[in-house]
């Protein structure tokens, strides 16, 4: 079967995050059985959604992964001129939710397993796909976490996120966290009697906006642009009438370190404001949302100078975007990562 013809099979599940994913899996795995590759099926702890992974090639030496998400994000937009889940060619163009992002991707690597499959490989290729990445990576670190019983500890892995084949050697970690302040009720005449949840939430809305513009003060990571790490609210929401004291209000707040920094730990200034509030009578929670590292610049390697080689381009330093890569490098160097205090780098380029 040509990559097209994969990608057509593939386009046409609508396999959208956080749904179940045996359909896409089964048929990865029936056409992966034809070319003479038993692809295991990992399920996740939710019961209805699988990572996919299998090694070509001798066992006992370390190789290289190919890994991409199997799930794509919902084709709700109205934009959509016809089926989004069918393949369209138009021209030079493909079509269809998922063309890039990134079953095109998950295409390419099957078309190629017949032939993998009967080459006489000196080091192994693992294909690895995952679900649920766009939900904030939920599916890959089960898939991490099983490799020590799947493999060698790989050589190195590529991720198939669209980059025009330009490969990208470093990008931000993320966390996303949802705060919810709960005061109480009442008309707004007898404010003397409420407590205002939306004013509370004023309040850390502004701290941590001005905590925001502090890291424009550092630490640097100059691959990057903006060379800091960010943060900002991304949504609030609270009260029902001009007329009501609001008791319940909601915001969305996301920080984007550079490496060397947990992601996590950028918020926790914002956790204290948010606890802080408790002292005024009123019940807060922290509920995290997702959260992966950040992918280190990996200078020199021999993964780096294949890719160079594969795309006749060089590689490109670092993106401000995440991918599953910040779990696949830090399952070697999680606590490096975690625990490390930023130390400047010289910067590359
Ligand atoms: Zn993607």
């Amino acid at each position: 079967m040509n990559v097209e013809k994969i990608l057509a099979r593939l386009i046409g599940f609508p396999s959208v995050v956080g749904m179940p994913t045996d359909p896409i899996v089964d048929w990865i795995r029936g056409y992966s059985q034809t070319a003479g590759v038993e692809m295991s099926v990992l399920p996740g702890p939710e019961g209805d959604r699988s990572n996919m992974f299998v090694t070509i090639g001798p066992r006992e030496v370390r190789g290289y992964i190919l890994s991409g998400h199997m799930e794509v994000v919902p084709a709700s937009e109205p934009e959509w001129s016809a089926d989004p889940f069918v393949l369209r060619r138009d021209g030079d163009r493909l079509y269809g939710r998922g063309t890039t992002d990134m079953k095109g991707f998950l295409a390419c690597a099957l078309a190629a397993l017949p032939r993998l499959a009967v080459m006489n490989l000196q080091r192994p290729i693992h294909l690895a796909f995952s679900y649920d990445e766009e939900a904030g990576c939920r599916g890959v670190p089960h898939l991490i976490a099983a490799l020590p019983s799947l493999c060698e500890k790989p050589l190195g892995a590529v991720i198939g996120e669209p980059s025009r084949m330009q490969a990208v050697r470093a990008h931000k970690g993320k966390a996303a966290v949802r705060l919810e302040v709960i005061g109480r009720s009442g008309h707004s005449s007898r404010s003397d009697l409420g407590l205002n949840a939306v004013h509370a939430m004023a309040g850390v809305i502004t701290q941590a906006a001005a905590y925001g513009q502090s890291l424009m003060e550092g630490p640097f990571d100059r691959n990057f642009a903006p060379p800091y790490s960010s943060l900002q609210v991304g949504v609030i929401a609270g009260g029902q009438a001009v007329n009501i004291i609001p008791d319940r209000c909601t915001a969305d707040i996301e920080v984007r370190a550079v490496p060397g920094l947990y992601p996590s730990s950028l918020l926790e200034p914002i956790r204290a404001q948010l606890f802080a509030l408790r002292d005024s009578g009123f019940e807060v929670a922290w509920h995290e949302l997702s959260a992966y590292p950040a992918l280190a610049p990996a200078e020199g390697s021999e993964l780096t100078t294949l890719l160079t080689e594969l795309t006749g381009q060089e590689s490109f330093v670092a993106m401000s975007y995440g991918t599953e890569a910040g779990f696949s490098a830090g399952r070697h160097r999680r606590d490096h990562l975690w625990t490390r205090r930023y130390q400047p780098r010289p910067s590359s380029r």
